[in-house]
């Protein structure tokens, strides 16, 4: 089966490695992870060793889309998969900081009713170097353009913590060996509370997002299948475990649905449930999918409900979508290329902004 040069750890590299001089291992390793190349793109090794690494690591990303929106400052890719399978990535260019959101599985098994992703099912796990190649690739892109990634965001397809053990592997190698900070990288989960209680016992500084939506069980039940299971006082319990072993507080993520979760109740249930989770609120405006009938809340009605969460003495912060022109959220454009539908693909020139914009999933 072909895999990624990104997949094997340095002790297997190691034995991948023997025979050869010793530091080969660090010349490899370092290639792969500081430089971003592939075997077969290192040019310091021995052109043999080039070759035999070529076949045995031909796993890659394949582009099937590269598009560009927001003038320059969204990019989005579409992946293949070595067995056919394709996974989402996006890059966002901030004034301050360039942050990727990349994704953990092929598909999700969760099944949340307003998310593309969720609507299409489950297909596999990624492997690690599934993960850590999209945060390779997307460092060139930026260099590229003479941008530094600083920030890493598991807010693509798939659920992190459903793939725990990989994800766990990729969070590592992105901060010993890529040298992003663990406080510039950030798990967002749907809510798996067992894993989110062993999370936060792993003693890293990385970030975590609750999707939460709703603060009533009833409701966030119907469009989040998986609260049925760990209701929202056991994911509660699970954030303020996370403040203690790590000092660090969790991020609420609410998608904003006209009518469904932006009423003056809504934003009471949400303040007492943010206030025992000491969570910081991040409001962005629902993406509308084709599986999903309703539509985002307005901006008026974004206001009044960050209005109100303030008055609760709630930290709100209101993200505006990234990456609309382009089907950049979650597991939007592969939903387009499956219906038949033509991907925007565009090479806008970069143009670099100056207006202080915010992401759906930036940080
Ligand atoms: N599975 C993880 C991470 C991937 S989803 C999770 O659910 O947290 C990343 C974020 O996008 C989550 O907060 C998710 O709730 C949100 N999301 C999914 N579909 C969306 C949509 N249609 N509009 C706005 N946000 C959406
Ligand atoms: Fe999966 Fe997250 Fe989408 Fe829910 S919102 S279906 S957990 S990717």
């Amino acid at each position: 089966m072909p895999r990624s040069p990104w997949d094997p750890d340095r002790a297997e590299w190691a034995d991948l490695l023997d025979g050869e001089p010793r530091f080969r291992i660090d010349q490899v390793w370092q290639g792969l992870h500081e430089h971003g190349l592939r075997p077969e793109e290192q040019t310091n090794l021995p052109k043999a060793l080039r070759e035999r690494l070529a076949v045995e690591f031909d796993g890659r990303l394949e582009p099937v889309v590269r598009s560009v929106g927001d003038g320059g400052d969204t990019i989005k890719w579409l992946w293949r998969l070595h067995d056919g399978a394709t996974v989402e990535t996006v890059l966002m260019h901030y004034a301050d900081r360039s942050t990727v959101c990349i994704s953990s599985q092929a598909g999700c098994a969760m099944g949340c009713t307003f998310c593309a992703t969720g609507q299409a099912g489950f297909e596999r796990h990624l492997s690690v170097g599934e993960i850590v190649e999209q945060v390779v690739l997307a460092r060139a892109d930026a260099a590229a353009s003479g941008r530094r990634l600083s920030n890493v965001v598991y807010m693509g397809m798939g659920e992190p913590l459903a793939n725990y053990d990989r994800v766990m592997a990729s969070l590592r190698r992105l901060n010993t060996d890529l040298g992003l900070g663990a406080r510039h990288l950030t798990v967002s989960t749907v809510g798996l509370v067992p894993q989110m209680l062993r999370f936060a016992e792993e003693g890293l500084q990385v970030g975590l997002a609750v999707s939460l939506h709703s603060a009533n069980d009833a409701d966030r039940s119907t469009t989040i299948p998986i609260n049925d299971r760990h209701p929202i006082a056991d994911v509660v319990a699970a954030c303020e475990l996370f403040r203690e072993r790590t000092g660090r507080r969790v991020s609420f993520e609410w998608a904003m649905i006209a009518g469904v979760n932006d009423r003056p109740s809504d934003a009471a249930e949400l303040a007492s449930v943010a206030a025992a989770a000491r969570a910081h609120v991040n409001l962005i405006p629902l993406n509308p999918t084709p599986g999903y009938p309703e539509i985002g809340s307005t901006p008026e009605a974004i206001e009044a409900f960050v209005g109100r969460l303030r008055r609760h003495g709630v930290n709100a912060t209101v993200r505006a979508n990234r990456g609309t022109d382009i089907d950049a959220a979650c597991g939007q454009l592969r939903t387009r290329l499956a219906d038949g539908g033509s991907a925007p693909v565009t090479l806008t020139p970069r143009v670099r902004p100056n207006r202080p914009t915010v992401g759906q999933t930036g940080d």
